[in-house]
């Protein structure tokens, strides 16, 4: 498919009545796919009651069909739209998250197409925090299929360069509202078990998230890749992957010199991820920092564009320091983790 794709840039406060919403809205209802910013990373919607429309996202993504799609919505009411029933523990979460980043699997009544729950009797759903999401929701008057706007593999995209990039001439149109805050994806929460499950670290943390939920569990899968088969079929996959291999380092600034130095004599071309800390002590021209360790929400607002700053033409193999997994850090590591393909070098 080779489609003029349209780009309207926006800016805030968004009009009820502006006219890119309104056309994004109008293409939505004929079928077509349209990638709009959410707070967390940049979707591409399509109408997630019809197949057709749902199909035109894998294509354009490359998206293997056996990887559901998570559906947005407008307002809490909307959900009963798609759903059997709202467990308890559900409407608690809602209540202390949406909007935000935070998806909830709930009993599927059938209502969202075959393709978005990948033939599951369970459908993900999550009301998006951001006014351009929300603006073209309300006007479409639809609820959404949108997974990450990218490329199937690729990091997901956080602002509407890197849609352009990945997905120009296959999409109808983009809405740029600007780079997004969050920066990584949502946590996605089982709650058709008894005892709600994380399926995927995410923008709302286990800690927030044990604040309603005290016994809330983590997917096994999250911790023992190798061995445990994840309950979210999309966590299986490649995903996140910058354009030349990364490797984690883990361990102090002295450890990671040592393994840059080591590399460098081999004539490898290293371009490096750090944070502004580790940064100020490596003596290297290619280094892309991602903000102050103390502050893990600005790393996952930095994490995405810094795997993708780096061109396989320019560098062979990337380097990332680790980061703590408490709070936001939890999902930092899960995409750097799959981005590395799990290649860590300890100390
Ligand atoms: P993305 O849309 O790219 O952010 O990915 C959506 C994530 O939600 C993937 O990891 C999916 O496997 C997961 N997901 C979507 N629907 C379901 C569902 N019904 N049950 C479990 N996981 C789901
Ligand atoms: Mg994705």
């Amino acid at each position: 498919m080779n489609v003029n794709t349209k780009l309207w840039k926006l800016s805030t406060p968004i009009d009820k009545e502006n006219p890119a919403i309104m056309e994004a809205a109008e293409l939505l209802r004929d079928k077509q796919v349209v990638a709009f910013p959410t707070e967390t990373v940049y979707g591409l919607g399509a109408d997630a009651a019809d197949e057709e429309a749902v199909q035109k996202i894998f294509e354009a993504k490359g998206r293997p069909a056996d990887n559901p799609l998570i559906v947005h919505v407008s307002d809490p009411s909307q959900v009963f739209q798609l759903v059997t029933e709202i467990p308890e523990i559900a409407s608690k979460l809602m209540s202390a998250f949406w909007p935000g980043p935070l998806t909830l699997v709930l009993p599927s009544n059938g209502r969202a197409a075959k393709n978005v729950t990948a033939g599951l009797t369970t459908v993900a759903i999550r009301m998006p925090n951001d006014p351009v999401a929300l603006a073209v929701l309300h006007a479409s008057a639809l609820p959404l299929a949108a997974p990450s706007a990218n490329l199937s593999g690729r990091p997901s995209p956080t602002d509407a360069e890197h849609v352009m990039q990945d997905l120009a001439g296959k999409i109808s149109a983009v809405l740029d509202g600007g780079p997004t805050g969050v920066g990584v994806e949502s946590t996605v929460v089982d709650c058709t078990t008894e005892i709600p499950i994380i399926l995927r670290p995410g923008g709302v943390t286990k800690e927030d998230l044990r604040e309603i939920v005290p016994d809330i569990i983590v997917d096994p899968a999250l911790a023992d890749v190798h061995n445990e088969k994840p309950k979210s079929p999309g966590m299986k996959y490649t995903h996140y992957a910058p354009e030349s291999p990364l490797w984690l380092i883990d361990g102090d600034a002295g450890f990671f010199k040592e393994q840059l130095q080591q590399l460098k004599e081999e004539g490898q071309r290293i371009g490096v991820i750090a944070s502004s800390e580790l940064a100020a002590e490596l003596d290297h021209e290619s280094i892309i920092a991602c903000g102050t360790r103390r502050d893990l929400a600005g790393i996952a607002g930095e994490l995405y564009r810094a795997l993708r700053h780096f061109k396989k033409a320019e560098v062979d193999l990337i380097l990332c320091e680790t980061f703590e997994e408490t709070g936001v850090g939890a999902a930092v590591m899960n995409r750097l983790k799959k981005a590395a393909s799990h290649k860590i070098i300890q100390h």
